[in-house]
């Protein structure tokens, strides 16, 4: 067993084996919950399950979940390309019951899934818990007979989990592969814990408890819900640390290397792997009725899109390139995920037209950006106007004149940014005046000044990117 694919069904087989119903990923645009931009966990599609709210035919069950963390909470879109194990769209397999085994029978089946089945060495292994949850900490030692210097008691909040600030809560457990010390990065608890030496890949949650808006219940039938990255499993299993090396991304990397000639594994690294992980995000978004647009879910669309889009520059392609990437992507997840290939056309179609529009104005923009850094050292930062000018006459979203300026390590002056695009509204504003468009202004201008400026950006309700629409 070594491919994605086979990895995927071999952990969906193990728990159905075990008594789960295998149960279909929900899209990635939650039904029924506005508070969430997208699916970002597999526990997603189960939340009114675990509170009591709707009853389904089975107490376990098991998922392969389509998640995306590009905003809100998770937002994993800055450390794409730059860690080893993130990205923005990735598949989180996990075991659920509702009400039924707790935490004895869920750590004996995760321990048996990675150490019989993918046939990982225990002695890679260590294990996090919450600080003071004894039960948790006696049952590794007993049921994995891990010495007690590899189960870490963690107090932060990593360890414990909370759908919200009431509801069902309760401590996790965490599973880390060690993949050695040749890789940079401290054992989880360390101070240099974010390297990629020793990679998170399962994430136990033991949901015991019901927050009250004044104390704490225990659950009379305390509930599980696991997560584990697929792509960091993979990559366990195909000996690399490195999720960009698995057989998918090989696959993916090596088609952006087949249309720009451009090394994989050079100065262009970042730049690839981009491009790679944001043709996932993009073709499932669109897959699952999400649009390119100014506003909402559709806006954080875009943003990825352009991002990978100024990277395809960066490799010279001298003409839209993501829409030819989408064969190969649709062959290698088209069998798990069917709605791939019936959106091909549509994704297809999206992609180019995107990028065809974009290209108008991003080789302009960037050499807008050039000229206005050229003498910016590193801790400089890029003036807001600027970064104004070039999102609103040149379509750059921010984090892609952000994204753009990393390598360099200079920043944008983000108040002199929002000032800028607040000028640019109160003129709007004024001009409204008296159009008979009070009311929509009024909704929209409240709910900028609750969200705040930056976080507004991904809401946009007016044209504000000249030609380019
Ligand atoms: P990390 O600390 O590495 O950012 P996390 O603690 O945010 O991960 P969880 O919310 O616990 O992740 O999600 C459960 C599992 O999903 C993780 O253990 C990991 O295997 C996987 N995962 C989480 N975020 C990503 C991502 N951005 N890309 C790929 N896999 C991810
Ligand atoms: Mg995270
Ligand atoms: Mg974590
Ligand atoms: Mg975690």
């Amino acid at each position: 067993m070594s491919g994605v694919n086979d990895i995927r069904s071999a952990f969906l087989n193990f728990f159905a084996k075990n008594g789960h119903e295998i149960v279909p990923s929900s899209p990635l645009v939650p039904r029924n919950d506005p508070t969430l931009m997208f699916t970002n966990a597999g526990m997603v599609q189960f939340k009114n399950v675990f509170t009591g709210l709707e009853k389904r035919p089975y107490s376990r069950a098991v998922t392969a979940q389509k998640c995306v963390r590009a905003g809100g909470k998770h937002n994993d879109l800055d450390n794409v390309g730059y860690t080893a194990r993130h990205h923005t769209f990735f598949e989180m397999l996990g075991n659920f019951s509702f009400g039924d085994y707790f935490k004895d029978r869920a750590i004996e089946l995760a321990w048996s899934l990675i150490t019989k089945e993918y046939g990982l060495p225990a002695d890679r292994l260590t294990i996090t818990v919450y600080a003071d949850d004894d039960d948790a900490f006696n049952l590794w030692k007993k049921i994995a007979g891990l010495p007690e210097r590899r189960i870490i008691r963690i107090a932060s909040s990593d360890n414990f989990w909370a759908m919200g600030d009431t509801g069902p809560c309760g401590p996790c457990s965490e599973i880390f592969y060690d993949h050695g010390d040749h890789i940079p990065g401290g054992p989880p608890g360390s101070p240099d814990q974010d390297g990629d030496r020793f990679i998170e890949i399962w994430n136990l949650v033991f949901m015991q408890y019901e927050q009250l808006p004044d104390r704490r219940l225990d659950l009379p039938r305390p509930s599980i819900d696991t997560g584990m990255g697929l792509e960091r499993i993979a990559a366990v299993l195909q000996g690399t640390h490195d999720n960009y090396a698995i057989d998918l991304f090989g696959a993916l990397i090596q088609a952006v290397v087949d249309r720009t000639g451009v090394d994989a594994d050079g100065p262009m690294k970042a730049s690839h792997r981009v491009i790679a992980d944001h043709l996932r995000a993009s073709s499932f978004l669109i897959a699952d009725g999400v649009l390119p647009s100014n506003e909402g879910r559709g806006y954080v669309l875009r943003r990825i899109m352009r991002r990978a889009m100024r990277h395809a520059e960066l490799l010279g392609a001298r003409e839209p390139l993501m829409w030819k990437l989408v064969p190969t992507l649709v062959r290698e997840m088209g069998q798990a995920y069917p709605e791939l290939v019936r959106a091909e056309p549509l994704i297809t179609e999206t992609l180019r037209l995107e990028e065809t529009r974009f290209r108008k104005t991003l080789e302009r923009g960037l050499g807008i950006l050039e000229d206005e850094t050229r003498d910016l050292k590193r801790g400089d930062k890029l003036k807001g106007e600027v970064a104004f000018t070039l999102y609103d006459t040149f379509g750059f979203p921010l984090d892609l004149t952000q994204d753009a300026l990393k390598s360099r390590g200079v920043e944008v002056d983000l108040p002199a940014f929002n000032a800028a695009m607040e000028r640019q509204r109160e003129m709007a504003r004024a001009s409204w005046a008296g159009s008979g468009e009070a009311a929509t202004e009024t909704v929209w201008f409240s709910l900028r000044e609750n969200l705040g400026a930056t976080e507004f950006l991904g809401y946009e309700t007016e044209t504000a990117e000249g030609e380019v629409l």
